[in-house]
């Protein structure tokens, strides 16, 4: 293995979406419902391989700050690239997808990728959020776009794996 890279990622979104759940689903693959998320993991690591080359991929959660704004700049500065995180059965947390956006991209030098996830597909039937209107905010504003289950975690590898393709493509 000739060369070793780093990338960052940032997980962002509402309270409840399914962050936590999704770092500790890709980085342990374990989903737990009564985990303490309060004092859980801040962030994950985990390597793969694209061409011949050592990739870290490092994940870090906004655990317990998902106040507006109230994420610093520090955090946002190095990230490689920013997922978005919302929840098919909630509403608002997609409505609040626009806020998010507007903060990454105030606060993210403008090289950062985003990508956009509708997290908790095996909750079907209380589906609020169609993919279709998912995958159109995301092309309207340039994001890549993908729905998982943090519980079956189906797509939580695919996430992580295309996000450091599409950077290590770009780079
Ligand atoms: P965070 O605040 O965004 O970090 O959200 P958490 O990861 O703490 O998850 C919030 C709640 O949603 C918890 O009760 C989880 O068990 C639940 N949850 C997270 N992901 C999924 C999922 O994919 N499916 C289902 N059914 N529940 C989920």
């Amino acid at each position: 293995m000739s060369k070793k890279y780093l990338y960052k990622f940032i997980l962002v979104g509402d309270a409840g979406v399914g962050k936590s759940c999704i770092l500790l689903q890709y980085t342990n693959k374990k989903f737990e419902v009564s985990y303490d998320y309060t004092v859980g993991i801040e962030f994950g690591s985990q390597m793969i391989e694209i061409n011949n080359t050592l990739i870290q991929i490092q994940i870090w959660d906004t655990a317990g700050q998902e106040t507006f704004r109230s994420i610093t700049r520090n955090y946002y500065r190095e990230a490689a690239g920013a997922i978005l995180v919302y929840d098919i059965t909630r509403r608002t947390s997609f409505t609040n997808v626009q806020i998010w956006l507007e903060d990454i991209l105030q606060h993210s030098p403008k090289q950062t990728e985003i990508t956009l996830i509708g997290n908790k597909t095996d909750l079907e039937k209380n589906r609020v959020v169609s993919y279709e209107e998912g995958k159109k905010f995301a092309k309207k504003n340039n994001l890549h776009f993908m729905e998982c289950s943090a519980k079956t975690s189906y797509n939580i590898d695919k996430i992580f794996v295309d996000f450091a393709n599409i950077i290590y493509n770009k780079t």
